[in-house]
């Protein structure tokens, strides 16, 4: 907490996916009152945000996207770092076969911050992958975070310095009596902003306790790049699909194969690892894919988070904090 005095301003947030919560805790602790409305009863249900893999990976995010998302992102690190004991700092690593070695370079042309590895670099950091690749780019300063964890976590930390939480209510921003409302109920505000669209995301739950790893790791490939991120107890989160639709049906058999088929590729002990989840999530995005802030008279929306969730809500929050100061001056 900042230590301010309770502001004069009430700020009601709608959505408490990774936008919602990180944009109301940081205004609690600039000492606005907060209340959080939530449509759904459970964490989880419906929500993009509980299907990410959590990468708080500004540089290699850099790779097929604009320079504002790492500039944006580097800030994530910190904030995370201050709100969440779960943040993992071991980094991420990008690898390749070696017939597709020119993958590895153009990513480390795209990137930043990294160092390159080579066998016995690589056997140091992740054992288990001992002899499987020649070389790899690692970046140190690079972190993730289960979401699974990290947004209820959010949401009690919200709660512990009186933010109100009101979940199981479907709510609009007119019915609401605070003063700013913010908007984040991701692809739901379409109604409201008509650029946005659905990017849709399918990942697979695996366990195994043959191979541990100790971080992301990247699998480049020409046609079918997979990323996996490691969850504790032998729990491996593989991702993710990008496929141009809002459609919510479940996973097709397709994107199981391929992103199956590449993990195996990344080792093939995970062949015999088990499936226990396969689902979807729906991203949020605008035409050029970065989030934006937009003001419609009381209502403050911030969306169109797309691939970057939790490495961009850190930022948004601060511009909305900023926009709201700016009113409250205004209003002064
Ligand atoms: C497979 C996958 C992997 C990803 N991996 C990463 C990653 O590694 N790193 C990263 O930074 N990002 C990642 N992302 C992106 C990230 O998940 C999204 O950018 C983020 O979840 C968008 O969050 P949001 O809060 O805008 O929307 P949401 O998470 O969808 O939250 C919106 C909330 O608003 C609520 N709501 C809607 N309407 C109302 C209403 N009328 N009243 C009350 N509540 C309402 C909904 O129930 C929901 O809880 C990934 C996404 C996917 C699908």
């Amino acid at each position: 907490m900042s230590g301010q005095s309770e502001s004069l301003l009430s700020v009601g947030i709608i959505g408490s996916g990774i936008a919602g919560l990180v944009t109301a805790l940081t205004l609690k602790e600039k000492g606005y009152s907060v209340h959080l409305y939530e449509k759904t009863k459970q964490l989880g249900e419906g929500t993009c945000s509980w299907f990410a893999g959590g990468m708080i990976a500004p540089w290699c995010e850099r790779d097929g996207a604009d320079d504002v998302i790492r500039d944006r992102g580097i800030e994530a690190l910190n904030w995370w770092q201050k709100h969440y004991d779960g943040l993992v700092k071991a980094g991420s690593l990008v690898l390749s076969a070696a017939r597709d070695r020119s993958e590895i370079i153009h990513f480390g042309r795209c990137t930043q911050e990294y160092e390159t590895l080579d066998e016995t670099g690589l056997d140091r950091l992740e054992p288990d992958l001992s002899g499987r690749c020649r070389e790899g780019l690692f970046y140190p300063q690079e972190a993730h975070i289960d979401p699974r964890l990290a947004l209820p976590a959010l949401e009690e930390g919200l709660k512990a310095v009186g933010g109100v939480v009101s979940r199981g209510v479907e709510v609009q921003a007119e019915d609401l009596k605070e003063d700013i409302i913010v908007d984040c109920r991701g692809l739901t505000a379409r109604v409201d902003l008509p650029r946005l669209r659905g990017v849709r995301g399918e990942m697979i739950r695996i366990q195994t306790q043959d191979i541990h790893f100790r971080r992301p790791i990247r699998l480049l490939h020409p046609r079918q790049p997979v990323y996996v991120v490691p969850r504790g107890e032998g729990i491996l989160m593989v991702g993710a699909t990008s496929i141009e639709t809002d459609c919510q049906a479940p996973v097709t058999v397709r994107s199981v194969y391929d992103l199956l088929e590449a993990a195996q590729r990344l080792h093939p002990a995970l062949g015999e690892a088990s499936i226990i989840e396969a689902s979807v999530g729906v991203r949020p995005a605008f035409p050029d894919n970065i989030p934006d802030i937009e003001q419609h008279g009381r209502v403050i929306y911030v969306n169109g988070l797309y691939r970057h969730g939790f490495l961009l809500s850190p930022w948004c929050a601060r511009k909305v904090v900023e926009q709201v100061q700016a009113q409250e001056r205004a209003m002064a």
